[in-house]
């Protein structure tokens, strides 16, 4: 005798079923956060062995205060990087804003 065994519900729905049995599972971004925080932590400790006039600048902050430095033009209120990033990072979000500096308002040379 044959028997045909008739799905209760629907593939889609049993699929959906196995999953929901899972749990609450946390998506892949919390790896994307660990490695950045890794790499944040690897950068600043080999810069930390380099003397700070022989780093070389990592982001267009640095990169301009280089450059007002050198043409001794530089703002001495953000020392030429035209501003700061402020970082209210909290509960696993990352939040850094960047804040002008009102005194170059933002070009980091001096007026
Ligand atoms: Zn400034």
């Amino acid at each position: 005798m044959n028997t045909l065994v008739v799905p209760e519900m629907g593939i889609i729905d049993d699929v959906e079923r196995d999953d929901e049995d899972h749990g609450y599972e946390r998506d892949e971004t919390d790896n994307c956060h660990r490695l950045g925080a890794l790499l944040k932590r690897l950068v600043a400790e080999s810069d930390a062995r380099i003397p700070v006039e022989r780093r070389a600048p990592r982001t267009l902050a640095d990169m301009r205060a280089r450059i007002h430095r050198a043409a001794g033009r530089a703002c001495q209120d953000c020392d030429g990087t035209g501003g700061e990033t402020k970082d209210t990072s909290s509960g696993g979000v990352t939040r850094r804003t960047w804040h002008s500096c009102s005194s170059c308002r933002g070009t980091g040379e001096s007026r």
